[in-house]
């Protein structure tokens, strides 16, 4: 079974080699999908015959969101803390102790609806590919439930038992540690593709580069691939144990030395940058400028979760990104697509050349452009050409 796609007034293929520029632009567009992949890419006129065929009425279409790096299981909101970081209070991660305190407290059947109807509301806003991290258990039967439950929604799972030090640790980093290296990894990583830790030396939440490197290596030793938080709300040695390890990503690089930018640009770790945090927190923005000009690779996530940056939305950190970050239209656009995918190592996303995933994202406008040029405007949703329905609007 074969779909045409079609009335595609412009395509982003993020392939140079079949259109204009980076993200391989061509206008009057089609694509076939078949058996949930994308079979060819062109003009209209040269399409080749299909089984089916859906006409998206003259919008555009872009490789699904890959949103990198999320945080979806948990219960609870901090709703109250964000007005008060709003009326002035500073931001240290304390917080994430309430929603662990929720999350435990919930069922499962609780947690799955929340998670399921997260996806949801980000395949609403054209996101295919979700991460999606435990971290609000910290004990090893719930770091272990979060994944469970996470692996029912995506392969990218990432087990962040070193999130935080919970409130029954204070003042026992390494025991915790021992813990999380010990008898969780053991119960999580049969659930987990990726570990990560939150390595900010200048949290007393959080962990030393010393303590993350011992996680990211005892998750190595698991077979798990490592990915970091690091450089959030301080310099510290995070982006550089991050592109020792060889991590597919290092996230947030809100802090960087030169030295870290370099070491980035000498690696083959990508940098995600989670603007959704510095609106959310009140935050400077990171220099995505500098990156990009040092040669980095930069992706965008939502880094969606109840504390620090509660939205699902990829186009909404596409606008903060060309906003507040110096990026264009098309560096944004291809950081939260080909820069995600690039994140979680995944060739078959985040692009629609031949052999790609068909995950397919409609613009209900001419071009991508209109992503940061109307914030806030609905206008992205996923598609889903194998279901042989139009998209909702046309
Ligand atoms: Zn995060």
């Amino acid at each position: 079974m074969s779909t045409l796609v079609t009335g595609i007034a412009e395509l982003v293929t993020n392939d140079p080699s079949r259109g204009t520029g980076r993200l391989g632009l061509v206008t009057d567009a089609a694509v076939i999908v078949e058996d949930g992949t994308v079979a060819w890419t062109g003009s209209r006129r040269r399409a080749p015959a299909a089984d089916a065929s859906i006409d998206v009425g003259g919008r555009a279409v872009v490789p699904g969101f890959v949103d990198s790096h999320t945080h979806l299981v948990f219960a609870g909101d901090r709703a109250a803390e964000f007005e008060a970081r709003m009326s002035g209070a500073r931001y240290d991660g304390g917080g994430i102790a309430a929603t662990v305190a929720a999350t435990r407290a919930a069922s499962d059947d609780t947690l799955r609806s929340r998670l399921r109807g997260l996806v949801a509301e980000m395949r609403r806003q054209g996101t295919t590919t979700a991460e999606v991290k435990s971290g609000y258990g910290l004990t090893v039967e719930d770091e272990a439930r979060c994944l469970r439950l996470a692996a029912e929604v995506t392969a990218e799972t990432t087990f962040l038992g070193a999130h935080v030090v919970p409130a029954e640790y204070a003042g026992r980093h390494e025991d915790y540690v021992a813990l999380v290296t010990g008898p969780m990894l053991a119960a999580c990583a049969p659930f987990a593709r990726w570990i990560d830790v939150f390595c900010e030396p200048a949290s007393a939440h959080a962990f030393d580069g010393d303590a993350a490197r011992v996680v990211l290596e005892a998750g190595l030793a698991r077979g798990l691939q490592p990915r970091v938080h690091a450089n959030q709300l301080s310099a510290g040695p995070g982006v550089r144990l991050a592109v020792e390890l060889d991590a597919a990503s290092v996230d947030h690089c809100t802090h960087l030395s030169d030295a870290d930018v370099d070491t980035l640009a000498d690696g083959s770790t990508v940098a995600t940058l989670l603007p959704g945090v510095e609106f959310a927190t009140r935050s400077p923005y990171p220099d995505a400028r500098r990156l990009l000009s040092a040669g980095v690779t930069v992706a965008l996530a939502t880094d969606c979760n109840p504390g620090s940056s509660f939205t699902s939305s990829m186009p909404f950190c596409i606008a903060l990104a060309v906003r507040e970050m110096g990026m264009t239209p098309v560096e944004a656009l291809w950081a939260a697509t080909a820069g995600g995918a690039a994140a979680v190592r995944r060739p078959d996303v985040g692009h629609l050349g031949p052999g790609a995933r068909a995950d397919l994202a409609v613009v209900d406008a001419p071009s991508h452009r209109y992503l940061a040029y109307r914030p806030g405007v609905p206008l992205a949703r996923a598609l889903a050409p194998d279901d042989g329905r139009p998209p909702t609007g046309s």
